[in-house]
């Protein structure tokens, strides 16, 4: 039985000291009848009783790991690490003293930081886009059912560039569900006609104050003015968002949105960008075409999101600037997923060969970079999500290609200042980072292919302190 104690986060965090203790132990139990049910821990079940009298914090000891620190080229030497709440307390490469931790013995296994997905939508992945629009209770449910999946292949934090995941956030942070940390955008703003405006032509002309379903759930959002990008970059930030998307040029898979047009104006993102400075944060924008992230940048975007088509002045520019480019090395079944003949795949067709090319432009110019998947509307596609990171070794060392997606994309996580609904390090192994680690079977420095198959080699999965899955008994 290893659900141990459940701590609250995020903004419960606060008042987490006011908590009855009561209200703790019956989460705790809640959750550990959870697991026993989903048939992950058999030994669950049995343990539940004997929980409530050990739910105080238990630390944790992992012993003889070699570390992998989520930004260095090697893995340690054999090492001990002691976790004590939700920290990595203390990191030796000589016994440490902790008479009441619990000890787990590593055997020279890999301890790393937990994977961080940079782009990700985690409602919009086990519902279709009519599930989001017409039934917002299923779509929240198959969610929660993916966020804990998301969790088993070890993504133990993922940055939600668009869709309504607050109250998927605020359910796994109470521990009513199991899942990642969640940096929420909320709806994804777009303009009429743009990428995520996933309306008909019947559904023309709009009547001004109107929404649509996708608007009402806050999958999306329509702003036509400066004004409107306030009043709802507001709102996304009233309901918890942590960053703010925009679509500041066409997509893939919106039908009405060509990917040559850049969408906002300067105005409009430039509106985009005070407000989220105003709460301390910043603008991630989707952007293919060289248009839409030169204007992008000229607004203040931090963060630029694909890139695709960029050519190599902008590649410079990104670089200057210091602004970082969260790429994704999208699978070619994605790109079949597109039905031949249809709009959404000659976009594609346009879209993928730039893939290369921006990773070699990436590399080139030392951009800062960061690693995400964009999988949407499959769970099949969802379960390659470790693959995705492994088929980065096509331009990067697995040590490279992991610190991506550890230590690198936490770095992104913190531009979120203080909106950072986590506050502590991420995506590292180190003294004082908060503790979220793997236990990987074997060297994945020298085999990155370990990490596509997260059941088999990802022995321990802990978040925030917590183990959430360890089959080293078994
Ligand atoms: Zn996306």
């Amino acid at each position: 039985m290893y659900q141990r104690s459940f701590r609250p986060q995020g903004v419960i965090d606060v008042v987490s000291h006011a908590v009855p203790r009561a209200a703790v132990v019956l989460a705790l139990v809640r959750t550990a009848f959870k697991t026993a049910l989903s048939g992950r821990n058999r030994l669950a079940a049995a343990l539940v009783l004997g929980f409530c009298a050990t739910a105080s914090a238990d630390d944790i000891l992992f012993e003889n790991v070699r570390i992998f620190d989520g930004k260095g080229a090697a893995l340690s030497a054999p090492s001990n690490v002691l976790v004590k709440g939700n920290v990595i307390a203390t990191i030796s490469t000589n016994p440490i003293e902790a008479a009441d931790a619990e000890r787990i013995a590593g055997n020279g296994r890999t301890l790393m930081p937990g994977l961080i997905d940079a782009h990700w939508h985690t409602m919009l992945i086990a519902a279709s886009v009519a599930d989001t629009m017409n039934d917002i209770g299923f779509a929240n449910i198959a969610a929660g059912d993916e966020a804990t999946d998301t969790l088993m292949r070890g993504f133990t934090t993922v940055r939600d560039v668009g869709g309504p995941a607050f109250g998927l956030k605020r359910a796994i942070d109470q521990g009513i569900i199991e899942g990642p940390r969640i940096y929420p955008s909320g709806a994804m703003m777009t303009v009429t006609s743009g990428h995520g405006d996933f309306r008909q032509l019947s559904d023309l002309p709009r009547t001004v104050g109107e929404f649509t379903p996708m608007e009402h759930n806050g999958g999306s959002i329509v702003v036509d003015s400066p004004d409107e990008v306030r009043l709802r970059a507001r709102e996304q930030f009233m309901q918890g968002a942590v960053q703010l998307k925009l679509t500041a040029g066409g997509g893939v898979s919106s039908p009405f949105s060509p990917l040559d047009v850049t969408t906002f104006t300067l105005p409009e993102l430039r509106a985009a960008v005070e407000i989220a400075e105003n709460w301390g944060t910043y603008v991630a924008a989707h952007a293919f075409t060289p248009e839409a992230i030169e204007m992008a940048i000229a607004a203040g975007v931090k963060s630029i999101e694909h890139g695709f088509l960029m050519n190599e002045d902008d590649a410079k520019l990104i670089a200057e600037k210091g602004i970082w480019l969260s790429l994704q090395p999208l699978p070619e079944m994605l790109r079949q997923g597109f039905r031949e003949g249809s709009v959404e795949r000659a976009k594609a067709d346009e879209v993928w060969p730039g893939i290369e090319r921006t990773y070699e432009l990436a590399k080139k110019y030392k951009i800062k970079t960061a690693w995400g998947t964009d999988v949407l509307f499959s769970r099949e596609l969802a379960r390659q999500q470790g693959a995705i990171l492994a088929s980065l070794k096509r331009w990067y060392t697995p040590a490279e290609a992991l610190a991506m997606a550890t230590g690198t994309n936490a770095e992104l996580l913190a531009l979120s200042g203080k909106r950072n609904p986590y506050p502590g390090k991420l995506g590292v192994v180190e003294e004082g980072a908060l503790a979220d680690l793997l236990l990987v079977e074997g060297n994945p420095l020298e085999n990155l292919d370990l990490v596509a198959d997260p059941a088999n080699n990802f022995k321990i999965i802990m978040k925030d302190g917590v183990i959430y899955k360890n089959t080293l008994a078994e």
